[in-house]
């Protein structure tokens, strides 16, 4: 069994590329730009991997990538994920988050239609439909990213249904680990967290905290992907069920801490706000429970607490 990772040097990828090494996969993975920092420390972490420099911009790069892994299943976990960063630069975000699906789907068309390909799909595809979401909710992004990951999503189900691709996604709702990125909530907050109760009584300023977020545990996550491989080509939410606000977040991190007061915490700074938020995420994964026999194992408190020790 051989699997293409992109985005192997983000949370995700780094994880689902040691289980499948840990199972006997070999694994490849595309890495963007010479001299990537981030080749070296995902290289010790699976020994086994095989790195090939790629971008999800470059369609020939693509190709070329598929003939030297000769993967049996691409997971296209490849995007640039912060929701904030898309007002900024909506037209990259598109090209790469959006665009770069459908030059993976082209690319396998062109050199094995046989490959298997997994979509990183993702919660914010259904913006401001009503909680709780599954597989059947309409989709009504507030965000670029959000609008280009509908384009990736839609884009896999229509060349699973044009050409007969065993094209899935995985409509991922938000999960968390120590290697998510410093410009996520999660980690601005276990990290203010941990530097208040180490005394640092610092001023740490939020903007909206009532958005509501079902928020996971990243190996948990990835231990659906090779199920969704392995089944009948299909869309499947992954999520907790549960969902928290900003706010309690950062209560349970603060409690997670020791912090018991905390009176430079300042919420609703108009600095911080996005021009459209998302109220409510939270996922009805019944479907993937009761056809790939997938539960997530960890919980909101527990997820915070390992965030804030690992701070
Ligand atoms: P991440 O940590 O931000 O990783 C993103 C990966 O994409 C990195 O390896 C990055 O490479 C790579 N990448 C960026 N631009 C690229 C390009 N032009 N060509 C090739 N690779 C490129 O994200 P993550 O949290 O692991 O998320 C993985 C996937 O799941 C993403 O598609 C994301 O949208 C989706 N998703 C995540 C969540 C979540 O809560 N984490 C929820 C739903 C869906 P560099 O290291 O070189 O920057």
């Amino acid at each position: 069994m051989r699997a293409l990772i992109t985005g192997v040097t983000g949370q995700d990828g780094s994880y689902l590329a040691e289980q499948l090494a840990a199972d006997g996969v070999e694994v490849y993975g595309l890495i963007r730009g010479q001299r990537n920092p981030k080749a070296g420390w995902i290289k010790a972490l699976v020994p086994s991997l095989t790195l090939i420099e790629g971008d999800l911009l470059d369609q020939s790069s693509l190709q070329r990538a598929l003939v030297q892994a000769q993967p049996d299943v691409v997971y296209n976990l490849g995007a640039l994920t912060f929701v904030g960063m898309s007002w900024d630069q909506p037209t990259l975000m598109t090209e790469v988050t959006g665009l770069g699906a459908l030059r993976m789907l082209e690319a396998i068309r062109a050199v094995n239609p046989a490959i298997r390909f997994v979509q990183a799909s993702s919660s914010e595809q259904f913006g401001s439909s009503p909680a709780p979401q599954n597989e059947l909710t309409p989709f009504r992004p507030r965000s670029p990213y959000g609008v280009a990951k509908l384009f990736a999503h839609h884009v896999t189900v229509n060349y699973r249904e044009s050409y007969g691709i065993h094209a899935s996604t995985a409509i991922m709702f938000n999960h968390e680990s120590p290697r998510r990125g410093e410009e996520f909530v999660t980690q601005k907050v276990a990290k203010a967290a941990k530097r208040i109760a180490a005394g640092s009584g610092e001023a740490i300023r939020f903007g909206n905290v009532t958005p509501r977020r079902d928020w996971g545990w990243a190996p948990d996550y990835m231990r659906a992907l090779p199920l969704i491989a392995a089944a009948e080509p299909d869309d499947f939410v992954l999520a907790t069920g549960e969902s928290h606000s900003v706010l309690e977040l950062i209560g349970e991190a603060l409690r997670a801490a020791g912090v018991r007061e905390a009176p430079n915490v300042v919420v609703g700074d108009p600095e911080f706000n996005r021009p459209a938020d998302v109220a409510c995420l939270q996922g009805d994964a019944r479907k993937a429970q009761y056809l790939l026999g997938w539960t997530p194992t960890v919980r909101f408190e527990e997820i915070v607490r390992r965030l804030v020790e690992a701070a």
